[in-house]
């Protein structure tokens, strides 16, 4: 028996019943499970990353494309309307977790499209700092080949999709995509409603950034939106406010904070995280980041957000 046998076996039953939402992610291996979001939208989990699916006979839209090792994407894809021909890829972000599939899907004429900054991270060997190792480029196929910089878009030949640039949320090269007929709201990893937020502050993400995003993010959707995230479940307004809210929270006690010297540790010493609207699962990381990113934006520093 191997070991995921034997894993299947132990844990097997209870699974779905006894662990937490998050961590039946992490166990749900090689079958992405499709949940609805909205008529003529499902969302695959369980691939690494959210995958957001627009199905339609005439072809399929993805929001994100999951991890390379979940090969059983696109066998799910086909088993949806469109049966796995899938036109176009949005890429959130430049994570490995939401661009695995791109390789697939890029070899089968899709469109990929991204910021500009999620290309270039693609196409160059990428430094872990957190592990010391370099990341290989991508292969030219599963490269985005359309990008864009700033501002928002709308996608060329059907405008009922419009997407646009999420300034240093999580990352340098986050968007969100938005699909404005059926008010399906992609918003990466932007907002975290499931795990704790994450900063990637060596990849450039920080929490004025993320503050900024989600404040566009909720002018962008109304009380009826659906909200995906790269992790965790679909929300909706309400819950998006309540991050933003912390999320400000956040930022403003971070701020006084840094300006007076201190280290992550002290800032958590110090209350930073004291009566928020949610626990973090470790605050130390999550405010080692933060912090971090504060530094990267240490000459920009004022009471107003970018
Ligand atoms: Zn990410």
């Amino acid at each position: 028996m191997n070991r995921r046998a034997i894993l299947k076996g132990a844990l097997g039953g209870v699974l779905g019943l006894t662990l937490p939402p998050f961590a039946r992610y992490a166990f749900s291996q090689e079958s992405p499970a499709v949940v609805p979001v909205s008529e003529g939208f499902v969302m695959l989990t369980g691939a690494g990353g959210n995958v957001l699916v627009r199905t339609a006979s005439t072809g399929q839209v993805l929001v994100d494309s999951g991890a390379a090792e979940f090969t059983a994407v696109l066998k799910r894809l086909r088993e949806l309307p469109g049966a796995g021909r899938v036109t176009t890829v949005f890429n959130t972000h430049w994570h490995r977790e939401q661009v695995g599939g791109n390789l697939a899907f890029g070899r089968l004429g899709a469109t990929i499209i991204a910021h500009e900054k999620t290309r270039a991270h693609l196409a160059t060997d990428y430094y872990l700092w957190a592990e010391d190792r370099y990341e290989k480029a991508l292969p030219a196929e599963a490269r985005p080949t359309v990008t864009f910089f700033v501002g928002d878009q709308t996608l060329a030949g059907d405008k009922r999709i419009k997407y646009g640039h999420l300034l240093e949320a999580h990352t340098d090269g986050d968007i969100y995509v938005f699909f404005r007929d059926a008010n399906v709201l992609a918003a990466g990893d932007a907002i975290s409603p499931l795990k704790d937020p994450v900063l990637d502050w060596f990849g450039g993400g920080w929490l004025g950034g993320r503050a900024d995003a989600q404040e566009k993010l909720l002018k962008l959707s109304n009380a009826e939106t659906r909200i995906v995230p790269s992790y965790g479940p679909v929300v909706g307004r309400a819950e998006l406010q309540a991050e933003f809210d912390m999320t400000r929270v956040l930022f403003d006690r971070m701020l006084d904070l840094v300006r007076k010297g201190m280290s992550a540790q002290d800032m958590l010493d110090a209350g930073l995280m004291k009566d928020l609207s949610r626990t973090f699962r470790d605050p130390f990381r999550f405010t080692y980041d933060a912090y971090k990113g504060y530094w990267a934006h240490h000459n920009s520093l004022s009471p107003d957000l970018l």
